[in-house]
């Protein structure tokens, strides 16, 4: 019976992988006439150089990477002290709802904290809610989101089975903008509180927002995806976190989608203890 059931989850998760493909475009001609990759191409000796940089993972353009060091206020004071008091996930969410320091949470309609299994040990975290997850006050349910379940599905991760999932900010910023510095800096006790709460074994950060604050590194997403990094959670606590690409990059940024890819199998080796 075991092994029936673990060969149904193996072609579910073979199948999740084809339609993975498919939605990708693994089916779809790129130029009309086929394309010689090993010719060089020919660029005309006047060819002006290429205007526009190319797109940078994360919602927007890129701010400098590394959270400057920063006194603290009374709103961080407030909440570090909140965080710090939660004995539970429930508290931690409790502790959120009750905390007034950041205008974030007049323009939000909802505060979204968490979606997933909490007993998992994976979790994901992500940047802020967009205007879906605003609104139902769950995170990454959509489009993004949706493409993130199917990535994972491909892998055989379910989001109501192996994965907890949360964000930097409990809040969506108006308009889908990048969180500023100093809302992320604001956040950090709550996100870090609700890791150590969560106890997960392993972490996923997708996009820079979450590679930023949690890995205080000055390098971009591009630069730290597809490498296990250790997030410090407490003085004498760390976890393996894998960076990856946010989805809503991998919306704009088809070509990224191999990364992801290679990314998401890194994963599954680690949780497979392949690696
Ligand atoms: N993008 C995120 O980073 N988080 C969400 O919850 C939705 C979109």
């Amino acid at each position: 019976m075991e092994a029936e059931t673990q060969a149904a989850e193996t072609r579910a998760a073979l199948v999740a992988a084809l339609r993975l493909q498919l939605d990708w475009g693994v089916d779809e001609a790129l130029e009309a006439e086929p394309l010689d990759r090993a010719r060089r191409p020919e660029v005309p000796a006047t060819a002006a150089p290429p205007t526009a940089p190319p797109p940078s993972p994360g919602r927007s353009p890129a701010q400098p990477a590394l959270l400057p060091a920063r006194l603290p206020t009374p709103a961080g004071t407030r909440a570090a002290e909140l965080a710090a008091g939660a004995t539970s996930l429930a508290g931690l969410r409790e502790a959120m709802a009750q905390f007034d320091g950041s205008p974030l949470r007049e323009t939000a309609m909802n505060l979204v904290f968490a979606d997933g299994v909490a007993e998992s040990g994976l979790m994901l975290i992500g940047e802020a809610p967009g205007a879906d997850e605003d609104r139902l006050g769950r995170p990454f349910v959509g489009v993004s989101g949706q493409l993130l379940d199917r990535m994972l599905a491909s892998v055989g991760l379910s989001r109501e089975r192996d994965f907890y999932i949360t964000n930097i900010l409990p809040f969506r910023p108006p308009g889908n903008r990048t969180p500023t510095d100093a809302e992320i800096a604001l956040f950090l006790p709550f996100i870090l509180r609700h890791i150590e709460l969560a106890r997960p074994r392993l972490l996923v950060l997708l996009g820079g927002v979450a590679g930023k604050a949690l890995l205080r590194s000055r390098e971009g997403i591009t630069r730290l995806r597809g490498r296990w990094h250790q997030v410090t959670v407490t003085d004498d606590q760390s976890l393996p976190a894998l960076a990856t690409l946010h989805p809503a990059y991998l919306l704009r940024t088809p070509s990224a989608k191999r990364e992801a890819w290679n990314d998401l199998l890194m994963l599954r080796r680690r949780i497979d203890g392949n690696e």
